[in-house]
C-alpha cells in the first residue's frame, strides 16, 4: 500500500479552480509520476485481487484510467459511466448534483445484468453525488455496488458518509481536509 503522506505530497493543489474558493486536487501529477502512479495501482490491485466482484465500473473521465488498469490486471469487464451524450447505444441515465452544478450520468443498458457485482472507481470522492448516481444506475439494471474506490477522499464534503449510508462501502488511499 502506497504511503499516504508520500501520495498526498505528489498531488498538485490548484486554488480557485474551476471556481473561486475551490481547492482543486489535481491528479495529473500522479499520472505523470510513474512511482506514484504505480504505487496507486499496486495498492488497488492488492486490495481488489481477493475481493468477489464481477465488473469494474469506471467514472468519466479520470476513473477510466484507474478502471482500465484494474480491468487489465484483474481480468474483469470494464463498464463506462459517462457524462450525457457520449454513449452511442441504448442507455439509461440519472440526474445528479455536482460540487459545481448539476449533470446527468449514463451507462449502456446492456452493460450490466441482474446479479452483477460492481466495483466503482474514480479519482476523488467529494459530495459523492457522481458515485451515488452510478450506484442508482447499477440498481436500475438489477446489479449491486460492492464498493466505491478512489485515490482521494474529501471527508468534510460528506460523500463517503453518504455512500456508506446508502449501503456502499468506500475505500480511498488518502484524504484531504
Ligand atoms: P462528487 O460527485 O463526489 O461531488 O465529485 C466527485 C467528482 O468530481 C469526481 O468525478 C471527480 O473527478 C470530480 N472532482 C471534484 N472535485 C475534484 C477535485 O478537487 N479534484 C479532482 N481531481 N476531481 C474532482
Amino acid at each position: 500500500i502506497i504511503d499516504d503522506f508520500y501520495l498526498k505530497s505528489q498531488i498538485r493543489t490548484v486554488p480557485d479552480w474551476p471556481k473561486p474558493g475551490i481547492l482543486f486536487r489535481d491528479v495529473s501529477t500522479i499520472f505523470e509520476n510513474p512511482k506514484a502512479w504505480r504505487g496507486v495501482m499496486d495498492s488497488f490491485i492488492h486490495r481488489y485481487m481477493e475481493l468477489d466482484f464481477s465488473h469494474i465500473g469506471a467514472m468519466d473521465a479520470r476513473g477510466f484510467l484507474i478502471g482500465s488498469n484494474l480491468s487489465y490486471v484483474l481480468n474483469k469487464p470494464l463498464v463506462l459511466f459517462r457524462k450525457k451524450g457520449k454513449l452511442p447505444a441504448k442507455t439509461i441515465s440519472v440526474e445528479y448534483d455536482l460540487e459545481y452544478g448539476t449533470a446527468s450520468l449514463e451507462v449502456h443498458a446492456d452493460s450490466l445484468q441482474k446479479g452483477d457485482r460492481v466495483l466503482l472507481v474514480d479519482d476523488l470522492i467529494a459530495t459523492g453525488g457522481t458515485l451515488l448516481a452510478a450506484v442508482q444506475l447499477i440498481e436500475k439494471l438489477g446489479a449491486r455496488t460492492i464498493e466505491a474506490a478512489a485515490i482521494m477522499d474529501l471527508p468534510d464534503l460528506g460523500g463517503s458518509r453518504r455512500l456508506q449510508n446508502a449501503g456502499v462501502p468506500t475505500f480511498s488511499l488518502c484524504a484531504f481536509e
